[in-house]
């Protein structure tokens, strides 16, 4: 599974927006997502932030959910992995 993948994976298109960053269903982190995918094509630029983007994620618990990544809590680095 590529987060970076150009095409969007379907289990993206019932996502629902996490507010709190994190599932809406069951509050799971994104750390414990099955799947993730970050949508590098289209940037949001903000005056805030920059630029930010829509990252999704599969849950564990079957719920799909997105957030920014400006909403990214900063003890959250899963992004920095390698
Ligand atoms: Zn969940």
């Amino acid at each position: 599974m590529d987060a970076f993948s150009p095409t969007p994976p379907p289990w993206t298109e019932t996502a629902v927006h996490g507010l709190q960053f994190c599932c809406p269903r069951c509050c799971s982190s994104a750390n414990k997502s099955q799947k993730a995918w970050i949508n590098r094509r289209a940037p949001v630029i903000t005056e805030d932030y920059g630029r930010r983007w829509q990252e999704f994620y599969l849950c564990e618990c079957g719920q799909a959910w997105w957030a920014w990544s400006s909403d990214r809590p900063p003890s959250d680095i899963s992004e920095d992995k390698r």
